[in-house]
């Protein structure tokens, strides 16, 4: 009888695919293994297994794999199970979630760009015929396709050869070139592997009588081991043994010595140190705690509202705790990579080497390795910290998850497909294992604490500052007003500049917020007006002054800073708006002495920068910290004794339902960022709004306030959490065809169902990429079924696919679109 697979192929396919193999091959693959496969004429693609059977398919002829990847499943069954929820509920296909659920690494594919890594140090005597092969290819050409590798060394069965390269690190991947930083090695020393035996060990001594030097160096590496417990840095070796570079070359060399590298901000966990115990926790934080346990013993998601500075971390570990102690695994979800770094460190106090660290920042090497520990249930994965991909890992035993900051919005994917949100997509992660899932936030999603509310999920709360520190003093500065006593100072009312003078002379730290990057958002000429657009999108160059250019921020195009207009000619030129450069400069020239730095996207492209600035900032290098959104985000920071808001009104003014909430959150955390130790800090808020109800509410701390009024609105104009929402974008570059398409579509909708849809309508920017946009939003009541409407959706969609004048045009569903 034949035999058959179904596989998930990486592409966006509604369905599974079906492939032949042998009864050898059937006797060796499972579920969640791998196979190389190939696909149409001429591609290869890795595939996923998810059954074996005896079906053929159809209406095709099913093919043979050509090889099997993996030895073992490398993906659980739960994890499938879990990717065809996100497919269904966020309108995708299973492929695209399979891409981006696995690490690159582990997915090659004939379109796969592959080059050598010419930094490695490969003994080419290692390498097995079908590798060198590959590698001599690899040599003559800079750059190649695996489609390409298959044709010059003439055979098919390429992918197992290209993952041990991989393993080997001879060779890269082409995606992992355009990362922009150099992770920074570190040289460290141990003792040659000869050397295992005390016998071999007093051998090597007496054979270095001769060589003083050199048994100073074996003896101090001996001091070290024993009085560190802990990798040996090559350079600590150099001063402990009062030797030269050289003498240490010298027994590397003769391999009496092994050096070897480890990356600096991978968790390398100083195993002598002792784990320190939880915190014995306040009255507040114990009587959160235990409704939390409570509410996790019948089984509730529970939300956790707890002010800025409250010590909810505190009562994160001892969950963690619990589950550890329980022999599970903890997820523990951030919303941004830069708050890993301050995160892991506190958190390594505690649980040392138990933790493993997962996010897009680190390279495919590193992936496929937390990948495999997690897989494997090890004891340095028990632990997993990561930002919203984390949420993909192989976990075997899942007992807790955290999300911390789950009002945040970059939870949710916005491109590509899925279009997930990470919070929604934990709580049924933990579904599947039966896991207690907490969400925390100072100001909670209107959406959770709604559930909160309505019992749908447990509840508790922190109201305090951990040590009875006060909440900040805020204060409302109207620069209307300023401005028209022509009392601004650039960007800086009188009355921050006062704090700020007095913060400094303190000696303490300030956090100025402004929601925007570069010089100024606009450039212009006074004399006829003319202001440089991007070419591709419907928006403003935004001036970039250090790096002298005018750049795009939605496709990236940029062109040198123009001297003159490029309309008439006038060296008239002026700028309008003004970002977090223009504010870093200001401050140049109002306090030359004051050291500032700057923490938006262009500060942060590396790998490291993130946590160089922040390190910068904590150790006091720094008096003054210029941020966009980033430096909201959970950061603790000791000494900050004033925020200052540099306009709160671009905020309020987003043209989105959720604006007022979010201004809401985002002034809270940038607030909450003040005075977090003893002294009580200070927030000043520069608006020309100073009444606006969202500001007073910020001001006031009235989260309860704000939630009633919002959530008022959303039940007058049926938005979540009253109604689900499912917004749709059309896209194509004739705009003609863009405004049928999406007018056609949203009239189906309209007279199929009975549900409110608002649109077609062009966003605030209506062509990006040589791309016109539309948007049709889809109000769904509750109590509908939502898997119903999808249903209707898509054969609406299906009838669209149909008409040959729409062809071309794309349609990108974002369900719970935020
Ligand atoms: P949140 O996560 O609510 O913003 P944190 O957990 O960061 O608050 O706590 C704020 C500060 O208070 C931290 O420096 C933390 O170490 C300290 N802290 C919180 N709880 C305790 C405790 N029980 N004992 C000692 N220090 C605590
Ligand atoms: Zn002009
Ligand atoms: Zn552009």
């Amino acid at each position: 009888m034949e035999i058959f697979i179904n596989v998930i192929l990486p592409i966006p396919l509604e369905k599974h695919f079906t492939y032949r193999i042998s009864e050898a091959e059937a006797a060796l693959l499972k579920s969640g293994m791998r196979v190389a496969v190939p696909f149409g004429k001429t591609k290869l693609y890795t595939a996923l297994v998810v059954d074996i059977h005896h079906t053929p398919p159809l209406v095709y002829e099913a093919k043979a794999i050509h090889d099997i990847l993996d030895e073992q499943p490398i993906v659980t069954a739960i994890q499938i199970k879990h990717w065809q929820w996100i497919a269904d509920y966020y309108m995708c296909t299973i492929g695209e979630v399979f891409r981006s659920a696995i690490p690159s690494a582990l997915l090659l594919e004939s379109e796969t760009l592959i080059l050598l890594n010419k930094e490695a140090v490969i003994d080419e005597d290692q390498l097995k015929d079908d590798e060198f092969m590959v590698y001599e290819a690899l040599k003559h050409q800079n750059i190649l396709r695996v489609n390409d590798i298959m044709e010059i060394v003439e055979r098919k069965n390429i992918l197992p050869v290209l993952g041990r390269l991989i393993k080997l690190e001879a060779i890269l991947l082409k995606e992992e070139i355009h990362e922009q930083y150099k992770p920074k090695m570190v040289r460290y020393v141990r003792l040659g592997q000869r050397y295992g035996s005390e016998t071999e060990l007093e051998e090597l001594l007496n054979s270095l009588t001769r060589a003083p030097k050199q048994s100073q160096v074996v003896l101090s590496l001996f001091h070290l081991q024993a009085t560190k417990k802990k990798p040996i840095k090559l350079d600590d070796l150099e001063v402990e043994s009062r030797t030269s570079r050289a003498v240490i070359r010298a027994l590397i060399n003769k391999e009496v010595l092994e050096e070897y590298f480890i990356q600096t901000d991978r968790v390398v966990f100083n195993g002598g140190k002792e784990l320190e115990p939880p915190k014995e926790l306040n009255e507040y934080q114990v009587a959160a705690l235990n409704s939390i346990r409570q509410n996790f013993d019948n089984n509730k998601v529970t939300l956790l509202k707890g002010v800025t500075s409250s010590g909810k971390t505190e009562v994160y570990v001892q969950l963690i705790a619990d589950c550890l102690r329980k022999g599970k695994q903890a997820l523990y979800l951030v919303p941004e990579i830069a708050i890993t770094t301050q995160l892991i460190s506190r958190l390594q106090e505690y649980f040392g080497s138990a933790i493993s660290v997962f996010h897009s920042k680190y390279n495919m090497q590193e992936k496929v390795e937390v990948w495999k520990n997690v897989l494997d249930n090890k004891s340095k994965a028990q632990l997993i910290i990561g930002a919203r991909s984390a949420l993909f890992l192989p976990f075997s035993d899942l007992g807790l998850i955290i999300i911390d900051e789950e009002h945040e919005t970059s939870f949710k994917q916005y491109d590509p497909a899925p279009r997930y949100h990470a919070r929604d997509a934990a709580i049924v992660l933990g579904g599947l294992f039966s896991s207690d899932v907490l969400l925390g936030s100072a100001t909670p999603s209107i959406e959770s604490y709604y559930n909160a509310q309505t019992s749908k999920y447990g509840y508790a709360q922190i109201d305090r500052r951990f040590g009875n520190v006060l909440m900040p003093e805020m204060e409302l500065v109207d620069i209307k007003e300023q401005h028209r006593k022509k009392r601004m100072n650039g960007h800086f009312s009188e009355r921050l500049l006062e704090e700020m003078t007095e913060t400094l002379r303190q000696g303490e730290q300030i956090i100025l917020f402004q929601n925007r990057r570069g010089y100024a958002p606009i450039l212009e000429c006074t004399t006829c007006g003319h202001s440089p657009q991007c070419p591709n999108c419907d928006v403003s160059l935004t001036y970039h002054m250090q790096r002298k250019q005018l750049r795009c921020h939605y496709c990236g195009h940029h062109i040198a800073l123009p001297q003159i207009c490029l309309a008439c000619g006038s060296n008239t030129l002026d700028t309008k708006g003004f970002g977090t450069e223009q504010v870093e400069q200001e401050l140049n020239t109002i306090f030359p002495s004051a050291r500032v730095g700057r923490m938006d996207l262009d500060s942060t492209r590396g790998k490291h920068a993130y946590a160089k600035i922040i390190h910068a900032f904590e150790n006091q290098e720094m008096d003054i910290l210029v941020g966009t959104q980033m430096v909201t985000k959970g950061l603790d920071f000791r000494n900050v004794n004033l925020v200052g808001i540099m306009n709160a009104d671009a905020l309020l003014n987003f043209p989105d339902f959720r604006a007022h909430e979010r201004t809401f959150q985002l002034l809270t955390q940038v607030a909450g960022r003040a005075g977090r130790t003893k002294k009580r800090g200070k927030v000043i808020i520069q608006t020309f709004n100073p009444y606006h109800q969202i500001l007073k509410q910020v001001t006031t701390g009235d989260y309860e306030g704000m939630f009633q009024e919002q959530l008022y609105e959303r039940e007058l104009y049926k938005y979540p959490p009253v109604n689900r929402i499912i917004r749709m974008t059309f896209k194509h570059k004739e705009y003609n065809k863009l405004n049928d398409a999406s007018q056609w579509f949203a009239k189906a909708l309209r007279n199929s169902m009975d549900i409110k849809v608002l649109g077609p309508e062009f966003p605030p920017v209506s062509r990006i990429r040589n791309q016109y946009l539309k948007h049709v939003l889809i109000k769904i009541p509750q109590g509908l079924p939502l898997y119903k409407t999808k249903k209707s959706i898509k054969r609406i969609h299906n009838s669209f696919d149909a008409v040959s004048q729409f062809k071309g045009v794309r349609i990108i569903y974002n369900v719970d679109y935020m």
